[in-house]
Order: C-alpha cells, then structure tokens, then sequence
C-alpha cells in the first residue's frame, strides 16, 4: 500500500516512517530466512512548498474575513497532490485531510483502509487549509482525537500507523498473534521478580504456571 503524505515538514515525519516497524515494512528482505520479503508498504513524501510558484515560496496568506493567523493555500497542495496521485488510472485514491473538526478515526477504519492501495493524506499547519481543497479533492476530514495539535503530521503519522500493521506481512508472526486480541491487557517480562526501592514485585504465577487453561481465564478475566 501507498501512502502519499503531503506536509510542509516531511522532515519531522521521515524518522518515524523509517523507523522500527514501519522501517521494516518499506524494505525488501534478502537471503534464506527472509520472512515477509516484498515491500509491504511505501510512504512519500510532497512538501507544498515545492509546488509553490511565486519566487518566496508562499504556501500560506491571511485569512478571507479577518481572524488570526495563516491559511495554506489552495494551489501548492492541489498540485502535490496531483503530483502524487494525478496518474492513478482508473479509481482515485481517497483523500483524506487531517483535521480537529473531521470524523474521529477509529480501529474500524483503520481495518477498512488498510485494503485501499493508495491513499493520501493532507497535513495542515497554522489555522487550516483553504476549504476549496477539501471540495476539489472530494476529501474527507479526519480527526485523531478531540485536542488540537500544531500540525497534522502526527495525526497522518498516526493514521499510517494504525493502518499498516492491519496489512498482512507487516507485523511479524509473534506481533499478528497479539493482533487478533482487541488489546493485550496486562504484560510482563523478566526479571520474575522485580526489586525496586527494596520491594519485591512478582510476575503472577498463572503467566508461569504453563497451565493454558488457567492463563485464558485469567487473561479473559482483565
Ligand atoms: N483553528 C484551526 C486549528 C488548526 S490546527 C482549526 O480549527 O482547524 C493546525 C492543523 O493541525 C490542522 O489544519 C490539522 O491539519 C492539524 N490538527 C490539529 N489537531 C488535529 C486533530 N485533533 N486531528 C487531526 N488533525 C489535527
């Protein structure tokens, strides 16, 4: 799967992508033990400033009617969008626009995006995106949470990842296992006891005990 991102910071975002998990799944594995060897999923990156015309590079103005702060412009992010989807034959990807008014993204549509082959997703900064974007694009607002950040770069971040790790062969075998629970609950690993501050904090016996039956129930239980 495709992910096309468009952010004045793609800077700020690249680490994340490269890193870990997601790292893993934009590279091909080589050699014998090589478990999920294709791609599993590529993240670009187009900056509205690259595609902006006029000689400073402008990608925000002040806003129609007044108000406090900058608006991003239509213009540069039309045509890095058009540069990142413009020859898609056929169905266009969906496009999505990061914002504190859009619909609450959820595991469900995590689930669901994650059979698109390409999508994009916008990032706004300063006081929004001009609103003829949205109606050009056919685009969706989505929003990650009811706070207001910065920028849209974590909530694409965070749309990327939630989506990807519901694409087979990104998750390794022993992470899917813990995919198919709704959540793991609680965990633990060594030591068995902990000695902190000179108190002892034991792992629960039933995660030792080897009995499955019990361990289930009292998984099931939390
Ligand atoms: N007054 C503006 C605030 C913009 S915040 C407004 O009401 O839209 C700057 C950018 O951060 C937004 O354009 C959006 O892309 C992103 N953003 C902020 N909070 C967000 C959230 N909860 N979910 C998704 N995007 C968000």
């Amino acid at each position: 799967m495709k992910f096309h991102v468009i952010t004045l910071f793609p800077e700020m975002c690249e680490p994340y992508t490269n890193g870990s998990i997601l790292g893993r799944a934009q590279k091909t594995e080589k050699g014998k033990g090589a478990k999920h060897r294709g791609k599993k999923i590529e993240v670009k990156y187009y900056s509205p400033r690259a595609f902006a015309t006029d000689k400073h590079q402008k990608t925000d103005e002040r806003p129609y009617g007044g108000g406090p702060g900058m608006v991003m412009k239509a213009e540069p992010i039309l045509r890095a969008v058009e540069k990142a989807i413009g020859k898609v034959k056929g169905k266009k990807p969906k496009v999505f626009i990061m914002s504190p008014r859009g619909t609450m993204f959820t595991q469900e549509m995590a689930k669901k995006l994650a059979k698109e082959k390409e999508i994009v997703l916008i990032s706004g900064r300063y006081e929004g995106i001009d609103a003829r974007v949205k109606k050009i694009l056919k685009a969706e607002e989505v929003s990650v949470g009811e706070y207001v950040l910065t920028g849209g770069e974590l909530p694409a971040l965070t749309m990327i990842d939630a989506i990807a790790r519901n694409i087979p062969g990104v998750l390794g075998t022993f992470e899917s296992l813990e995919d198919e629970r709704t959540a793991s609950g609680e965990v633990y690993t060594r030591p068995d006891v902990l000695v902190w501050k000179k108190k002892k904090h034991a792992v629960p016996e039933v995660l030792k005990s080897g009995n499955h039956a019990e361990l289930e129930k009292w998984r099931s239980e939390r």
